[in-house]
């Protein structure tokens, strides 16, 4: 398997390049905040989100104090307001109960596991969210899968399941050293560009000697767009 995660990555990174990596790593909770802001939405509608949060309150403790109303208010361009002011709440909420201040870097001693454990125990925090902060801001070699990740490792062959968070434990027990940013970064533009989750545009794909996938479509679909802006990468 880590031979093949490595020939897959390499073909990535001759096709899209090696993705671009802010040198400095986003504060934990900066990171988990923007990422419970991209759920069901698109990277450029939750960096709008959470910039605004950010223009709004300087200090995570200010948006701590205001109320859930007011918070679904500023984010509502994400979609999803009620719910993600309420987790984001929850997650303020749990971190001065825990730590008496609203900060995460106590977490930066844990092992991967214990981190998921710690983050995934807060109300509407899943494991892809807690491998978000893993990767992002810890620097830790772990892949996060959504769904783009999912479907394509799956269309690849690499992986053989039915749920993102089984692919997450597959792969990550294989990824060789060192590669994390690059190959989820990469995955996630191979699955928006070129193996969408409709009709694949095979034909265009820098996978497609590798790929296992039954039903390939090598009618090239119109309009194919890039679209490399990453939100955890931007903010
Ligand atoms: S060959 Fe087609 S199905 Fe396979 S990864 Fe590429 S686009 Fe997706």
């Amino acid at each position: 398997m880590k031979k093949k995660i490595d020939k897959i990555n390499d073909l990535l990174i001759s096709y899209f390049g090696i993705p671009f990596r802010a040198k400095k790593l986003p504060d934990p909770t900066d990171t988990l905040i923007a990422t419970i802001l991209s759920q069901n939405t698109n990277d450029k509608n939750s960096f709008q989100a959470f910039t605004n949060l950010k223009k709004k309150f300087k200090f995570w403790q200010d948006l701590a104090m205001a109320t859930q109303k007011s918070i679904e208010n500023i984010i509502r361009v994400a979609g999803l307001g009620k719910q993600k002011s309420g987790t984001i709440k929850n997650l303020l909420e749990l971190m001065t109960e825990k730590n008496g201040k609203y900060d995460l870097s106590h977490l930066s001693e844990m092992d991967d596991d214990k981190i998921i454990d710690e983050l995934t125990s807060i109300n509407g925090i899943g494991v892809k969210t807690a491998s978000c902060v893993l990767l992002f801001s810890f620097g830790r070699n772990v892949c996060p899968v959504d769904t783009h990740v999912h479907r394509t490792l799956n269309r690849i062959g690499l992986v053989k399941t039915n749920s993102p968070e089984k692919t997450f434990y597959l792969i990550n027990e294989h990824l060789p050293d060192g590669i994390a940013h690059q190959f989820h970064t990469n995955l996630i533009k191979l699955g928006r560009e070129i193996c969408k989750p409709g009709k694949p545009n095979c034909s265009i794909c820098p996978l497609l000697k590798n790929c296992k996938f039954e039903q390939k479509n090598f009618t090239l679909s119109k309009g194919i767009r890039q679209n490399s802006f990453l939100l955890l990468d931007s903010i």
